[in-house]
């Protein structure tokens, strides 16, 4: 009887696993040539003592879905386990079992009765914030539970994945295995180049490498860790971005030349100027002559001065508003944009929707909408609200120096190859 109920565990166990698997097939990169073997780096090995499973013993996992409790968990591992529940409301370490992670794979050993014997549920770096992955591993030891803490060592492996657009940037990325949060990164590093949103067509192609961690005593699919390199072939444009260290581990996307996409701003938005009021908190309205927080930089200059954007971005708005005259709104990124008021005119194909280069020519200073004389109003905004320009505008990062170039083409020359590994098979099938 029991061993019927062994080979009956043992045959639902082989049927998960090619499950898995085939699942794993699935979801492989549709690329037209071979990638090359992913590059395995292997951490430094915790030696885990590691007893295999002797007769009549099963190896389960099982991955924990949305709102799982853990009577429900424990009865997908084995048979529904009192002392193992109380165990873990009750013992101080076990009880980091309680806050069950949607998507995280528990493992258990179980005997021949279907108990669970052992238990090892990984607690991810994110769990707790600046905390080191763990393993929170349970065992029966008699008739009594104990709970253990040990380093979570992870196999760090590089993945590349090719995917082309049919609909949108997610379902391409989905369709090609590439999991969201690598995704999600993309637009913000191009976020001023391209609207992901809007400006994606059908046939373009996007190659990513970013690090998978895999738990070597877990089956299931790795955590995406850092995305390393992109590279999106689009209709009109090509973008492309690698990630590098700097001296000091700070890191930052550049192109795959080296040079920086960091953001930078001109300091100004007009050559030559006078600032007649700074960003305070409370002053004198010139015209009201009441007290009143101003949100901005005034820049006193002639009527009729050129006034520039002072980064590239997309015009938000272009037109009259009350106060500030006719005015311009330049949106630069998801979280900054710039607002120009008070202009005598505005250039004539600045309109709503068109991008504008960073210096380029917006319209003229002047005094419409509520102004004492001829001036520039400049705000700065960070999601919508008006901050101190001198206080957020980040400085221009110096593009990397000889030594640093060098360290940057010997640290990405490897990411590199990966992208450029079809492009070259695709152009040796044309020779
Ligand atoms: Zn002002």
């Amino acid at each position: 009887m029991q061993t019927s109920t062994g080979k009956r565990l043992a045959s639902a166990l082989a049927a998960a696993l090619s499950v898995a698997t085939l699942t794993a097939f699935a979801v492989a990169p549709l690329t037209e040539a071979p990638l090359p073997p992913n590059l395995r780096i292997i951490e430094p090995v915790v030696l885990r003592p590691q007893a295999l499973p002797t007769e009549g013993e099963f190896l389960r996992q099982t991955v924990i879905s949305r709102g799982e409790s853990l009577g429900s968990l424990f009865r997908k591992l084995g048979d529904q386990d009192r002392e193992l529940g109380e165990f873990v409301r009750t013992d101080p370490t076990a009880r980091k079992l309680l806050g069950l992670q949607p998507g995280t794979t528990v493992r258990a050993e179980v005997n021949g009765q279907n108990q669970i014997k052992s238990l090892s549920y990984p607690l991810h770096a994110g769990h707790e914030p600046d905390q080191p992955p763990l393993r929170l591993e349970l065992k029966r030891d008699g008739s009594q539970w104990q709970a253990s803490l040990a380093p979570l060592v992870m196999d760090r492996t590089l993945v590349t994945r090719t995917a082309t657009i049919t609909s949108s940037l997610f379902a391409a990325a989905d369709h090609a295995g590439i999991p969201d949060a690598i995704t999600a990164r993309i637009p913000e590093i191009f976020g001023s180049e391209m609207d992901f949103h809007r400006d994606v067509q059908q046939g373009d192609r996007l190659r990513v490498v970013y690090e998978t961690f895999t738990d070597p005593m877990n089956l299931s699919d790795g955590q995406p860790g850092k995305l390393l390199a992109v590279e999106y072939q689009g209709q009109n444009q090509r973008l492309e971005a690698v990630w590098f260290e700097r001296e000091g581990g700070e890191g930052d996307f550049y192109n795959f030349d080296g040079r920086t996409l960091r953001k930078t701003f001109l300091r100004s938005p007009m050559e030559f100027t006078r600032i007649t009021s700074g960003f305070t908190n409370g002053r004198r309205h010139p015209v009201f002559r009441d007290w009143r927080v101003h949100k901005g930089i005034d820049y006193a200059a002639p009527a009729g001065t050129n006034i520039r954007t002072i980064g590239e971005g997309v015009v938000e708005f272009s037109g009259v508003q009350r106060g500030y005259g006719n005015v311009v709104i330049v949106k630069h990124d998801r979280e900054r944009s710039t607002l120009y008021a008070h202009m005598r005119r505005i250039a004539p194909r600045v309109v709503e929707g068109v991008k504008v280069s960073r210096g380029q020519v917006i319209g003229q200073v002047g005094q419409t909408g509520w102004a004492s004389g001829p001036h520039l109003h400049f705000e700065f905004l960070v999601n919508g609200e008006p901050n101190d320009p001198a206080a957020v505008l980040p400085p221009p990062e110096p593009p990397l120096d000889r030594e640093a170039l060098a360290r940057f083409q010997d640290n990405t020359s490897e990411l590199l190859r990966r992208m450029r590994w079809q492009d070259e098979n695709q152009l040796a099938a044309f020779e």
